[in-house]
């Protein structure tokens, strides 16, 4: 560890206990006491250039945010973070990640400037026991995030952080980890999930700008039903699904931030799914409200 890090992890350390022992979270606690649950959602990020983008997508995300209670912080999984081990952004101010190539200068030029928050990083590593979380000041926020919180909350006044898929573990981990958060949902947090249920970057094609190939389209369909009926088996369990949902899930890193999304359904709510399409063949930009 440098001195650096050790420092860092030292104000970490202190931030957490003195959060803890003199309840002293500030503004983030009497605040997050106070609310009511909040839903939880997932995503279909899809393209980058939705980040900057007018289109029915972009629009559903707004027509679905309206209806959200304005959250204190929000936390995000997104599928472009992945670690060995579990993290959570702990910086003041995040950075915007532009972790794509071959796009518009104009895209590389967007800053979203959301301010970050210490004190919910390290109420996380308290709260989350399954596993050791550890505080980063690395990352930022990256595109998984900032394309999609960009087109919500434009102002970017609103704290965001994101916590790490740890790629070392199985979808049965992450899906258990996801209800340890459970509480944040709560306390004014509003949890994102940033994926993409279908997505084969490999059979992207052009000619399908709109539509899917037969197999995204029963990967597609076969999710929602079983999101629907909380075939929590199924869907922790991909690799024994059939050939369709193989094809649409090929690395599960797009996939995983689902789990994190279902694994907080609580037995009372309803799922609602809006942006349901297939765009490129191999994408679909499905998304869903929980709560
Ligand atoms: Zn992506």
């Amino acid at each position: 560890m440098t001195r650096e890090s050790f420092l860092k992890t030292l104000t970490f350390t202190t931030l957490t206990m003195t959060s803890l022992k003199l309840s002293a979270l500030g503004s983030l606690s009497t605040d997050l006491d106070e609310t009511s649950r909040l839903p939880v959602l997932f995503v279909g990020h899809g393209n980058p250039m939705n980040a900057i983008e007018e289109n029915e997508f972009v629009t559903g995300w707004r027509t679905m945010i309206e209806k959200v209670e304005r959250p204190n912080a929000i936390l995000c999984i997104s599928a472009h973070w992945e670690t060995q081990g579990t993290f959570v952004t702990a910086m003041n101010n995040p950075r915007t990640i532009h972790d794509f190539g071959g796009f518009p200068q104009k895209l590389f030029d967007i800053q979203y400037n959301a301010p970050g928050s210490p004190e919910l990083a390290s109420f996380m590593k308290e709260t989350i026991k399954s596993t050791d979380v550890q505080p980063d000041y690395a990352w930022g926020l990256d595109h998984g995030c900032w394309s999609v919180i960009r087109q919500m909350y434009p102002m970017a006044d609103i704290p965001v952080i994101q916590l790490s898929i740890d790629y070392t573990k199985n979808p049965v981990f992450h899906f258990a980890l996801a209800k340890e958060l459970a509480a944040l949902r709560r306390k004014g947090v509003l949890i994102i999930g940033s994926g993409n249920m279908v997505h084969n970057l490999r059979k992207v094609d052009w000619e399908k700008e709109n539509s899917g190939y037969d197999w995204a389209i029963e990967a597609n369909e076969g999710f929602k039903k079983m999101i629907l009926n909380d075939e929590v088996d199924k869907l922790t369990k991909p690799k024994e699904l059939s050939s369709a949902f193989q094809l649409a899930i090929p690395t599960p890193e797009h996939y995983i931030p689902l789990l994190y999304t279902l694994g907080l359904k609580e037995k009372d709510e309803e799922t609602v799914f809006y942006n349901d399409a297939l765009v490129m063949g191999s994408l679909s930009m499905t998304s869903l409200k929980i709560g």
